[in-house]
């Protein structure tokens, strides 16, 4: 057995701080799909280059100045809370749903760790926790959009 597995296996603790700083980072992936995800679909209905528009290009930035969002102000809810919720260049408000997503995956990523433990059954429960989440998500924006 790897030093890991059995680290993990047998400190419950420390699993679920792990699951939880994923599930910062991933909650963070997740608000660039359900944001762009529609968009991208759109744009391949209506022909255009999948290439000019995915989820990793272009770069973010604010939608009212443009400023493109550096590393630093990319950190996962703390970057938001030093920014007070605003763009750091022409002071926009930034949405509080995107530290909210980020939070809430961590949190839900920590508590199905803290109380399923190391296993194949934690890994299908983040898997199908993390999937709702976005497909929540995606249908709410999409049935609120028109
Ligand atoms: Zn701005």
């Amino acid at each position: 057995m790897n030093w890991y597995v059995h680290w993990l296996s047998t400190d419950n603790t420390s699993l679920s701080v792990l699951c939880g700083l994923f599930g910062l980072l991933l909650g963070s992936f997740y608000n660039v799909v359900i944001y762009r995800l529609p968009i991208m679909v759109h744009r391949w209905k209506a022909g255009l280059r999948y290439a000019d528009f995915n989820l990793s290009v272009p770069r973010s930035s604010c939608p009212s100045c443009g400023h493109q969002i550096t590393p630093l102000e990319n950190i996962p809810v703390l970057s938001w809370i030093c920014l007070r919720g605003q763009c750091s260049s022409c002071s926009n408000r930034i949405s509080a749903r995107y530290p909210s997503v980020e939070a809430a995956t961590a949190g839900a990523s920590f508590l199905l760790a803290w109380t399923i433990h190391w296993g194949w059954v934690l890994g299908i429960a983040l898997i199908l926790s993390h999937m709702a989440m976005v497909v929540t998500l995606l249908a709410h924006d999409i049935r609120n959009k028109s």
